[in-house]
């Protein structure tokens, strides 16, 4: 490429491009040795709770030569920050431990990331691809006048990173010139960065940031469950618009419980009013890769194979044996569910 550029511009002009290569290729391999991540860690409550969808933010920055500061933000994160120090691969913990971050809301939560991104220089800013991480990045992003790469699959390297688009039936190899990358993971596609046993690494309190806020978090309404969370679940039973009714459920309740499973549900299912829409499974819900995924009266719509495809093993149980869930099934069974389900949680 530089031999055609030296035939066009002729050979004193070729000189300057070559140095100007040159300086270029200094400054990204300075660029490189610079490398730094920030990962945000969201908290839940003040008892030292937190988001462990932050754990796979981390081994995703962890695929980057640079340091990963964690940044532990709202009311529990002196609790959290011990925890989080321990786990392998994390070089320092900035502990923000102030109310005015708690719900993770943009407003304030973006300020105090920008803030430490100028501070440390961070290249790259990771957080898990959850509510608050699809919350708070876009505002950090456009802060800070950068393009944001949401719900990555892979990093290949400092600049380009995988993602699925077209509910995940296309893959896109995206690279971007920003000088700080934005990203939020798929947290299926990274195992959660496990707790090192060596010496956790150092916490420092976070500087305090003139955030005034915008927005106030007023209340929430959530739904509430003994059973696995959806996300982290290793086994989830998911049931669909066969199920026919809230009563119905039970048979997706009873087959979860026999088998310590989180319950999850087609959008036909929620939409209809069966359950719960935190269980909607799919490309406008939650996207799960468990170990076990058990697909119940689920025809198999790309929008909701789009939340539960990269499960390890997928059981589809239907009575029609053409319905496009099958495709992507290891075991089927074809009947109905209702005759199908309670025998099973009965022998199992
Ligand atoms: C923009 C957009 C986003 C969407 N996002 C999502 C999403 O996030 N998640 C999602 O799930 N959907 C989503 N959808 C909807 C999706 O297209 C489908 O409409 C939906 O997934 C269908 O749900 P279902 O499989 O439960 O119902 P159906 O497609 O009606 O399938 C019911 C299945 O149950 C079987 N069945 C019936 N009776 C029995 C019985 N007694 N025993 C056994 N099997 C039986 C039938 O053979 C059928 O295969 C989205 C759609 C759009 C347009």
């Amino acid at each position: 490429m530089l031999g055609l550029t030296a035939r066009r511009l002729g050979a004193r002009a070729a000189a300057a491009a070559a140095a100007a290569a040159a300086a270029h290729g200094r400054l990204f391999a300075a660029q490189r040795a610079a490398l730094s991540s920030l990962v945000y860690v969201e908290t839940k409550g003040a008892d030292g709770g937190f988001d462990e969808g932050a754990l796979s933010a981390i081994t995703a920055a962890r695929a980057l030569a640079g340091p990963v500061t964690a940044v532990v933000a709202g009311t529990g994160a002196a609790a959290a920050a011990k925890a989080v120090a321990a786990v392998e691969g994390v070089a320092k913990v900035v502990v923000a431990q102030d109310a005015a971050y708690d719900h993770a809301l943009p407003e304030t939560t973006a300020s105090l990331l920008k803030a430490l991104q100028a501070k440390e220089a961070a290249t790259h800013v990771f957080a898990p691809h959850s509510a608050a991480g699809k919350n708070v990045l876009p505002r950090l992003a456009a802060l800070l006048d950068a393009q944001q790469i949401s719900d990555v699959v892979a990093v290949e390297s400092e600049d380009t990173f995988v993602r699925p688009v077209y509910a995940g039936n296309a893959i896109a190899t995206v690279k971007s010139s920003d000088p700080v990358k934005i990203v939020t993971v798929r947290t299926a596609a990274f195992p959660a960065a496990p707790a090192s046993g060596a010496a956790p690494a150092p916490e420092e309190p976070a500087p305090p940031v003139d955030a005034a806020p915008l927005s106030s978090w007023l209340g929430e309404d959530v739904a509430k469950s003994d059973r696995p969370d959806l996300a982290s679940a290793k086994r989830v039973v998911s049931g669909g618009r066969a199920v026919k009714s809230a009563e119905g459920f039970k048979v997706i309740y009873d087959l979860a419980d026999k088998i310590g499973a989180g319950v999850g549900a087609s959008r036909a299912a929620v939409d209809a009013g069966y359950c719960d829409n935190s269980l909607q499974v799919g490309q406008t819900g939650r996207i799960v890769a468990p170990e076990l995924y058990i697909a119940i009266g689920i025809s198999g719509a790309i929008q909701h194979l789009a939340g539960m495809k990269d499960s390890k093993v997928i059981v589809a149980i239907n009575k029609d044996a053409d319905a496009p869930i099958f495709q992507i099934a290891d075991y089927g069974l074809v009947g109905d569910l209702f005759a199908i389900v309670p025998e099973l949680t009965e022998k199992i």
